[in-house]
């Protein structure tokens, strides 16, 4: 369960992004957040796994106080968190198991050094996270020569790889047509009602968080301004 109690969020330069957070979210649940642009929705989802630093309140994830993780606890429980971005962070210019291999590597920045290092087992790890997906038969394609749905399928692969509890997804969709965004979405789904696998999504379309979502949580500058089932939301909302 991931837990905030009056969570606050203050930027260095003095932006309050979020304030007065306070939130349950239980294992396997599919949550969108949505809210105007510069509402708040990326910070919160980045302060889940510590990308950013909460400045006042608790967050805790199972129990455990996030700020209170120090380096090699931060890594292990990052592992546990998959993360997905609106700019697929893929490393465009080789296969696609490759970049789902990268998932194994606890540091990026050997990358350079990874060719060949992985077992059997990882590689059917990979194959198999591809296969989720439906991509089983792109692996060793080169990920500059797939669709954009396509890519961010490969970073679902590449999250689903580490067997994550959660799965974080910042705007995950805004760069795609709306076909391609449906499968994707689709592939959100199928992942969080089959491995139980909580979703949490940042999102603008409303309409196609109504659609997918089990709970709606709407930002307002930096406040939780609606929280509660989607099939509750009105279009007035
Ligand atoms: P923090 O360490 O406080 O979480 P970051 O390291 O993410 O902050 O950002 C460092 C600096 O980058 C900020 O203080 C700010 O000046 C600038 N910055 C980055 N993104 C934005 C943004 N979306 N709006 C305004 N400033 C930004
Ligand atoms: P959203 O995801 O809803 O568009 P964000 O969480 O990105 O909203 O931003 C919330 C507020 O915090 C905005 O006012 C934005 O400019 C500001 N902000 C975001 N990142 C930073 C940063 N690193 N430093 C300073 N301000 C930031």
């Amino acid at each position: 369960m991931i837990e905030f109690n009056q969570v606050e969020k203050k930027y260095a330069n003095g932006t309050i992004a979020l304030q007065n957070i306070n939130l349950k979210i239980e294992q396997g649940e599919f949550v969108a957040v949505i809210g105007l642009s510069g509402a708040g929705k990326s910070t919160l989802i980045r302060c889940i796994n510590r990308m950013h630093d909460i400045t006042g309140g608790r967050l805790s994830v199972d129990d455990v106080d996030v700020a209170k993780l120090r380096g090699k606890q931060i890594r292990r429980f990052r592992r546990r968190i998959g993360m997905i971005f609106q700019s697929f962070n893929l490393v465009t210019r080789t296969t696609v198991i490759k970049n789902v291999l990268v998932s194994f590597v606890p540091d990026l920045s050997w990358w350079r050094k990874v060719t060949g290092v992985f077992t059997t087992e990882q590689k059917l790890k990979a194959l198999e996270a591809l296969d989720k997906v439906g991509i089983l038969d792109k692996a060793y394609v080169r990920v500059d020569q797939l669709s954009g749905g396509q890519q961010q399928r490969v970073a679902l692969a590449r999250t689903l790889a580490q067997n994550p509890d959660i799965i974080l997804a910042d705007e995950p969709i805004a760069s795609l047509d709306p076909v391609t965004a449906k499968m994707v979405m689709d592939d959100f789904k199928r992942i969080n009602k089959d491995m139980s696998i909580s979703v949490i999504m940042n999102i603008h379309h409303v309409e196609v968080a109504l659609e997918y979502a089990d709970r709606i949580i709407g930002i307002r500058k930096g406040e939780v301004v609606f929280d509660g089932e989607s099939n509750r939301v009105t279009k007035q909302i």
